[in-house]
Formats: structure tokens, sequence, C-alpha cells
């Protein structure tokens, strides 16, 4: 494949752009060479600048599950842009989408949108901190909750109980109240609730992690840290922008039973448009402004377009009665292939799979959390996604991502996804 014009615009991007990209996960830092270029896009394919055909797994990092340019998205979209893009005012839509968000997702009353997972998170996080008059907060190690300072805390050392910042710029202020703990180790949490009694706001958690591949929780994790917030006056925040929408009509509180304090939403909830939002059951969500004192806004928060992207996609997923199972069987069949094809070869890998998100991680132990996730053999990676790519299959440029699945994939994209990863083994020989 060639990718001529995606160099020469990375090379013009550069120039004006910090590292060419405006989200550095764009940028190919983890598996070296030159983005390739988005030219557009539709159903299961996306197409670059230099006119290769690529069979897309990243799907705009998760929001297309219906695939690209979906019919009545595109539809919704340009019909409202037509009424003018924005008032500042509110408008009916957003109490439409508010309503059916509502009716989807399990114990929530009230739900607020913003512009994106990130103020989704840290909206949230101020909510909870406002509501329990507390400081503190618990996350897990390879969580990902967006860019905003208190969560860009990497793993302490060893016995650490305080964060140390992994971004310059995040002040050990900030970084002292954000306590880290082990994804699926409850008893790593207990320890953090009992050194830091009555201290704590919230444990915000990905109830399935996909910002280290995709890693489920283990069999009574979420539930555990459900009672542990109840017998503590915690609050519990599921980070559901990458799940919210995917893996059931309520996400992850619906397929594990568990209910959470406040989720919030991103990705999916707009269809591809820039949206966010959390919502949690009336008492949390009254404390906000105007009719509590935390206090949140948006100059373009519940944006028309962004509103009617988001509609159309939530209504779709409403009323097909057969999508999560659709989805689900294309994302077992591709499990299933990919491995008979892998082993096969001498490689080691691991493969988690939860609904319609997959990841192969290339280390053959279990992979349950973040530092099981690191041990993956990242030379194979890099070599993997290099072959995929040229071989027209689009995965996330780094080990730590999970695919998504889409609706729009058909059996004979499988097929070719499997038969690209079989060509990988021959490489690799
Ligand atoms: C993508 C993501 C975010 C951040 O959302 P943005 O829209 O990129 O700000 C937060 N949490 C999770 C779990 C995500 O996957």
């Amino acid at each position: 494949m060639l990718y001529q014009r995606s160099s020469a615009l990375f090379k013009e991007a550069q120039e004006v752009i910090p590292g060419g990209v405006n989200s550095s996960v764009r940028a190919f830092k983890g598996v070296g060479g030159t983005p390739i270029f988005a030219k557009s896009a539709k159903g299961a394919y996306v197409y670059d600048e230099d006119g290769n055909r690529y069979i897309d797994y990243i799907n705009s990092w998760g929001p297309m599950l219906l695939g690209h340019a979906f019919g009545p998205v595109v539809e919704a979209v340009k019909i409202k842009a037509e009424s003018g893009t924005s008032f500042g005012m509110p408008t009916a839509i957003e109490t439409e989408i508010a309503e059916l968000a509502v009716e989807m997702v399990p114990n929530i009353d009230k739900i607020r949108f913003v512009n994106s997972g990130t103020e989704a998170c840290m909206s949230a996080i101020r909510l909870a901190r406002g509501f329990t008059g507390r400081d503190k907060i618990i996350k897990f190690s390879g969580c990902y909750h967006g860019h905003s300072d208190a969560f860009l805390i990497a793993a302490g050392s060893g016995g650490a109980t305080f964060g140390t910042p992994n971004s310059p710029g995040v002040t050990q202020g900030t970084a002292k109240d954000t306590l880290l703990a082990d994804y699926n180790n409850l008893e790593n949490v207990k320890q953090l609730i009992e050194a830091n009694t009555n201290e704590i706001a919230a444990i915000i958690i990905e109830p399935v992690a996909g910002n280290m591949g995709c890693i489920p929780p283990k069999e009574g994790f979420l539930n555990g840290l459900r009672l542990l917030c109840n017998s503590n006056g915690i609050l519990l925040i599921f980070d559901e922008v990458m799940t919210g929408f995917r893996l059931a009509k309520g996400g992850a509180q619906e397929l594990y039973s568990v209910n959470a304090d406040i989720v919030c939403f991103g990705k999916v909830i707009g269809g591809g448009l820039p949206v966010g939002a959390f919502a949690a059951r009336n008492e949390i969500m009254n404390y906000l402004a105007p009719l509590g004192p935390v206090y949140q806004a948006g100059t373009l928060s519940g944006n028309p377009l962004a509103m009617a992207a988001g509609l159309a996609m939530l209504k779709t997923i409403n009323s097909d009665k057969d999508l999560f199972k659709r989805l689900e069987e294309k994302t077992l069949y591709l499990h299933k292939g990919i491995t008979d094809v892998l082993d096969k070869s001498n490689i080691q890998y691991t493969i988690n799979r939860v609904g319609s998100m997959i990841s192969v991680h290339f280390d053959e132990g279990e992979v349950y959390d973040f530092n099981t996730a690191v041990k993956g053999n990242n030379n194979t990676f890099k070599a993997f996604f290099h072959s995929m790519l040229n071989q027209g299959i689009y995965i996330a440029p780094s080990a730590f991502e999970t695919w998504f699945i889409t609706d729009a994939l058909s059996y004979n994209d499988l097929d070719e996804t499997i038969a690209a990863v079989e060509k990988f083994t021959k490489e690799m020989a």
C-alpha cells in the first residue's frame, strides 16, 4: 500500500499542529510510521487520502456502533443544520434525547449533556465531591477517564498510596486527592478506604476496562465495589463513555446488574458528534446548578446537531431488538477465527472479549489488570499492527486499545480480517 499523500499531509500538519494531530492517540508513536489521513468512510470501511480502503476496527474510537455515515444520523444532522446550529437557549430535542436515555439506562432519573467524555467524567467527580463534601477519589491503574487533571495519575510504585502525576502541569495538590487501586483487586480498594476514612467521595471505574485493552471485571468485583461504597458513604461512578449503549441498551449497569450512583457517557451517545453526558438519580442530579450548588455549564452543551445525531443513534439502538445479539455473534466469530489462526503459530497471546469489545494481547498469561496488560510483547504488536494495516485492516495504533466491532461489519469482512491475521503469522514464522 502507498501512503504518499498521508505522508505529505502529515508533514504539513506537523508545522502548525503539535505532532500533527489534535488527539495524541492518533499519532503512531507506539507503533512507528506515519498516521493515515482519513478522507471518508461508509459502513465498515474507512478510505484514506491515498485511496486505500480499510476495514475499520477503531470506528472513531467507539462511537460508530452502527458503522460510518449511518443513514438516519446523517439525515438528522442535515435537517437540523438547516434551522440553525446553536442557540444558547434550551431546545425541545434535548428533552427528547434525555427522556430516551433515562428510559434506556437503569437507575437514572436525570441526565446532563456536555461535549466530551472528558467533560462528563470531570463534572461527575465535581458533583460527587460536592454531594459528599469529601475530596478524594479512587481510580484504577490503566483506566482512562479523559484528560482532566484529576485523572492523569499514573500507578505509584509498590505501596504508594498517593498518585504521582504522569503529565507535567498536573499539580501535586491535585494528584494527592487521586488514590490508585489495581483493577479487579477488591482487597486493594478496601485498604485504601480504611486508610482514608470518611475522606473518599467517589470510586470511578470503567466497568469493563477498554483503555488497557479489553479487561472484563472479575465475577463479583463490581458488586464488591457497590457494597464497599454502600457501607462507607462513597459514590460509585461508572465511566460508561465506552461501554454505554454498546454492551447493552443500559450499558454495563444492565449487563452486570450492578447500580452505579453516577454514570458517564460519551462516544456512542453522540453518534459521531461531540457529546458527553452524566446521569444519576434525582437526589444527586438536583445538587447540580441551577438547582443546587455544584456549578457546571457549557456554551455548546446540548448542541442541536449533536443531539440530533445522538437521538437518531439511540432510537435505532432502542428499537433494534437483535442488535446486541448480532454484535456479540460477530465478535465471537472473530474471536474464534483469530484463536484458530494464532493457535497454529507459536505466537503467545490472550484474547479478552465482552460484547462488541475485543482485544488481542501478545502474552499468554491471563490479562486482568494494568500490570498484566503491559506484559504483552510490544514488538509483536508493532509487527501485527503494520501487517494488518498493509492488508487493509485498521486497528488502533496502540497495544492498549480495544477493537470496536460494529454492526456494519459483514462476515466477509471478518473472514478477510482472520485471513490477514493468518498472513501475519506466516510473516512472523
Ligand atoms: C474515550 C473515553 C473517555 C474520554 O472521552 P473524550 O470524549 O475523548 O473526552 C473517558 N472515559 C472512557 C472510558 C473513554 O473510553
